[in-house]
């Protein structure tokens, strides 16, 4: 590579320790650390508000994630001053062909937040939150808000999003780009589903405020997207009254048919507000231990929970019902506690070769039931098992991709694997490549937040209706297909 500033393109950012400076070749279109920092006679340098890292700990970092199973690595990462400066940088990258990605809390698991010899932005500093008042009905936040702030933001006023994702540490941009289901789906959608605008920076770098009366093509294209038209800037979410407390209940049952039966039940007549459950092995090792969690939230979202109402005709094992009343943050929050732990024992650092299959409701029993046998409590390690009951006519993104039945499951195996047992990891990713395969057989797919080695071909049959609408926006907003390569959609 030629060390000529001149004939470079050199990208000055400020590092915390002071200046630093790199260059890129469009020649070679590649980039290396320079020296140099004259940069009078160098054409086409954003100048940023924020930083530009390239230091070796941001590079290592911006290669890894919450999988830790691959490491591509960028040449600098983005810590934006201001939305501005995403766009200088997505105009810069696509005038170069370079590729970009942003990242939110880096908790996808399969380098879907990476990008090897390119740009990572960073989204963790866009994270203002609008103002809020007791009649508000929306809120407008930055894409790199988490959404436990969004929460303590919006509920110091009573209000609240209407959907949650179990941990509440992922960045909203995070989660409008592959759906955000929680157990409150089956009556509000997903929290791609309460979103009433986007501002997005397009892969030519064109800032565009998008919603379903203006631009829909884009709006329609990033929500549940994957990255792959655009960088979410900023979000307008719904809101709804929030409940003060909230009471929850945890069911017992012994068959699987008749848990997900219940679970169906229960989200077609809308008693609870929120509905999932967990499996767990017995003491022989075999996953047949099921728990039906369900919500039911109180004044003044809610009336009075009312237990004979609520567990009427349910075939749960009575004698083992634990019900608990919480205030609404702290069950929102609940899975803070465990992560603590999860965190102290070390396990927090395994590799996650985590499965999300969207399975049609008819079918699920039989196929997760042929997951489940499979799986020993080794390969679960300390991890979990998830069923949430989902209505198909609750969802409404066209990118977020469910079965074509009423009722589906987002049956979820999360998985944690010793970072140093190669061997496992890779087990289990062809495990999981084949229980998607099953799902795909009845008519299910992936939720797309976990390890499933997917092709482009897959992505096809996996957005299937949506797939042209899809390309098309591709063509219009990435058009040098630039963003976010590590979905592996194009
Ligand atoms: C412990 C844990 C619990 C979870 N619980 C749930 C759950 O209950 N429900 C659920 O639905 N999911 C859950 N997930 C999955 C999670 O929602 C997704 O992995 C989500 O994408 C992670 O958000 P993030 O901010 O870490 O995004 P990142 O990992 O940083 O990014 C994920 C993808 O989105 C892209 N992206 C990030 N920000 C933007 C943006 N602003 N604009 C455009 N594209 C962007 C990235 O390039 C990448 O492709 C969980 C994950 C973990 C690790």
């Amino acid at each position: 590579m030629s060390r000529t500033p001149s004939r470079r393109t050199v990208l000055r950012g400020l590092t915390a320790t002071g200046a630093a400076v790199i260059g890129f070749d469009p020649a070679s279109r590649s980039w290396a650390a320079t020296t140099s920092e004259s940069g009078t006679e160098l054409a086409g340098i954003p100048r940023l508000v924020g930083t530009l890292l390239t230091d070796e700990p941001s590079l290592t970092a911006a290669a890894d994630d919450y999988g830790h199973i691959v490491h591509h690595r960028p040449v600098a990462v983005l810590r934006p001053g201001a939305v501005r400066d995403v766009v200088a940088m997505v105009r810069f990258c696509n005038e170069h062909c370079l590729p970009v990605a942003p990242r939110g809390q880096g908790h996808a698991p399969f380098g879907q937040a990476q990008v090897r010899g390119g740009l990572v932005i960073e989204t963790t500093p866009l994270a203002d939150i609008g103002p809020v008042g007791p009649d508000s009905t929306t809120v407008t936040v930055g894409a790199g808000a988490r959404w436990s702030d969004v929460a303590k933001a919006t509920l110091a006023h009573g209000l609240t999003p209407p959907v949650f994702t179990d941990y509440l540490e992922l960045s909203v941009g995070g989660t409008l780009s592959v759906g955000g289901m929680g157990g409150q789906v089956h009556r509000h959608g997903a929290q791609v589903d309460n979103v009433t605008e986007l501002r997005v920076v397009t892969g030519t770098g064109e800032l565009v405020r998008c919603s379903p009366s203006r631009r829909a093509d884009l709006f329609h294209a990033v929500l549940a997207g994957l990255g792959q038209c655009g960088v979410i800037v900023e979000a307008t979410l719904r809101l709804v009254r929030a409940p003060e407390t909230v009471r929850h209940y945890q069911l017992s049952y012994d068959d699987l048919e008749t848990f997900l039966d219940d679970q169906r039940a229960l989200v077609e007549e809308g008693r609870f507000d929120y509905v999932e459950g967990q499996v767990f092995a017995d003491a022989d090792g075999t996953f047949r231990v099921y728990t039906l969690e369900a919500v039911a939230y109180g004044p003044p979202a809610g009336p009075a929970p009312d237990d004979t109402a609520l567990l009427r005709g349910l075939r749960h094992d009575p004698s083992r019902v634990h019900s608990a009343d919480l205030p609404y943050y702290d069950f929102l929050d609940r899975l803070a506690p465990v992560i603590a732990a999860m965190k102290e024992a070390g396990v927090w650092t395994y590799a996650h070769p985590w499965l999300n299959l969207m399975l049609p409701g008819d079918s699920a029993a039989t196929v997760s039931a042929r997951i489940l046998d499979a799986l020993t409590p080794a390969d679960l390690g300390p991890g979990v098992i998830l069923f949430y009951p989902l209505l198909r006519d609750r969802l409404t993104t066209p990118l977020l991709r469910t079965s074509d039945e009423d009722v589906s499951y987002l049956f979820d195996i999360l998985g944690a694997t010793p970072p140093n047992d190669t061997a496992a990891v890779e087990r289990r990713l062809a495990a999981n490549r084949a229980a998607y395969e099953a799902a795909a057989a009845v008519g299910g797919t992936q939720y797309p937040v976990g390890s499933i080695p997917f092709t482009p071909a897959d992505w096809r049959t996996h957005f299937g209706p949506a797939w042209p609408g899809l390309e098309a926006a591709k063509r219009t907003y990435d058009p040098r297909g630039i963003l976010v390569p590590g979905q592996n959609v194009f």
